[in-house]
This record gives structure tokens, C-alpha cells and sequence, in this order.
């Protein structure tokens, strides 16, 4: 059966300052106090599954049972169609260990390349964003967004981060590197679907099992 947390303390299963900043601009109108894995010290899980939903359903578990209260954690990625869903989960991975994306972008390209997707038909790639609500009995709910794409080459604009530049969502002339963060995740309750993958996803978690039941 769904459940739903409607009030009470939530953690914010991250020790990703962006992350952390994000969920917290979307938690903005919620009634929840908010902590992040990081403020409480928890221990940053081994990402060991081989999905979205595996991961981000280990990183709540992990801060639910840790700090005994609900937790939300984010699994997210760039998955490419010429590159069999690559990078996917390991998306973060392949910005080595320094996180740098602009080597990233270019591993991308150069695997476009070498698979011979030269033409925008032939680039369409998404952004999958997977949300797990988990509480310290084990219990957990899951949502899944995804906005499609083309990737573009040279990468546009210095807004964002991760692989933004190289993103140009379907029917905007702009990558997400272009746009300001309020286009890119605005979202309020009853209003349009927010355009990223993140927003959706939230929007989503909301409808599903987050906040009062309106
Ligand atoms: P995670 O922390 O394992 O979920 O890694 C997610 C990775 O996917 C990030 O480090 C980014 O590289 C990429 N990613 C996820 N969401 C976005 C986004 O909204 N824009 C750009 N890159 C993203």
C-alpha cells in the first residue's frame, strides 16, 4: 500500500551540495524540516546497483535506517539511444574524479562520433531522474521523470552543470546550459509540468506520496 508523509522531519539522503540546494528550493513550500545526509554525517553509501531505482533506493535506505527518520534520495543520469543508455548511472563516473564535465561532454561526443550519430535525428539522448522516499522500517516509494532530448556539439552556455550544455531539450531552441534554473525546474502544485527530469520526478512524489493529500 502507498504511503504518505505528510509532515515531520525529512533528510535529504546527499552529500551533493547541488543536490542538496535543489531539493531544497522544491521542498521550499513544504511543511518539513530538512536536514541533508551531510549535516548528520551519515556514511555516503557505495552506489553498488546496476538501475536508477536500485541506487537511489540503497542511498534512502541507507539515511533512513541511519538517522531513523524518512529520507529522499535522487538517482540521475544522462541516458544516450546511440550509446545504448550510456553513460547512464555511471553518468557522474565519467567525469572522473575530479568531476569534470567538460571532459565528460567530450567522452560523449567522441563515442557519438565513433558510432557515426552525426545528425541531430541520430543524437536523441534523455535525462532520467529516479526519487525514493524511504522510512527507517524499510518502507519505500519511488518515482521516475525523464525529459527527452538532441545533444548538441559544441556544448552552449555556461548555466547548469553535469552534461547541461550539451542538452537541448525537445521543442526549446536552448540547452539546458542556456537557462536559467527557474526554467529549467520551476515547478508549483497544479501548475505545468516542470521541464527538467528532476521537476517531473518531484512533481511525480508529490502526486504519489509527499505532502498533505489535496
Ligand atoms: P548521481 O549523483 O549518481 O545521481 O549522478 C548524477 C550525474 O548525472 C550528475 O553528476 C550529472 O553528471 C548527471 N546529471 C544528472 N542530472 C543532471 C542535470 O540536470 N543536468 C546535467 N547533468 C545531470
Amino acid at each position: 500500500m502507498t504511503r504518505r508523509l505528510v509532515d515531520g522531519p525529512l533528510v535529504v539522503a546527499s552529500h551533493n551540495n547541488g543536490k542538496i540546494a535543489e531539493f531544497r528550493e522544491l521542498l521550499a513550500d513544504f511543511p518539513f524540516a530538512i536536514a541533508s545526509a551531510a549535516e548528520l554525517d551519515l556514511p555516503e553509501p557505495e552506489e553498488t546497483g546496476t538501475t536508477y531505482e536500485a541506487n537511489a533506493r540503497l542511498k534512502a535506505l541507507a539515511s533512513a535506517r541511519g538517522s531513523g527518520k524518512p529520507s529522499l534520495a535522487d538517482d540521475s543520469g544522462l541516458s544516450v539511444d546511440a550509446l545504448d543508455g550510456a553513460p547512464g548511472i555511471y553518468s557522474a563516473r565519467w567525469a572522473g574524479p575530479d568531476r569534470d564535465f567538460a571532459m565528460a561532454m567530450r567522452n560523449v561526443e567522441e563515442a557519438l562520433q565513433q558510432a557515426g550519430a552525426t545528425e541531430p535525428a541520430e543524437r536523441s539522448a534523455r535525462f532520467v531522474a529516479v526519487l525514493c522516499l524511504a522510512w527507517p522500517d524499510g518502507h519505500t516509494e519511488e518515482v521516475r521523470g525523464e525529459v527527452a532530448g538532441t545533444l548538441v556539439w559544441p556544448p552552449r552556455g555556461d548555466k547548469g552543470f553535469g552534461y547541461d550544455p550539451m542538452f537541448r531539450p525537445d521543442g526549446h531552441d536552448r540547452t539546458f546550459g542556456e537557462m536559467v534554473s527557474e526554467e529549467k525546474h520551476a515547478w508549483s502544485r497544479g501548475g505545468p509540468l516542470g521541464l527538467s527530469h528532476r521537476s517531473r520526478a518531484f512533481a511525480a512524489l508529490v502526486e504519489q506520496c509527499l505532502g498533505p493529500d489535496t
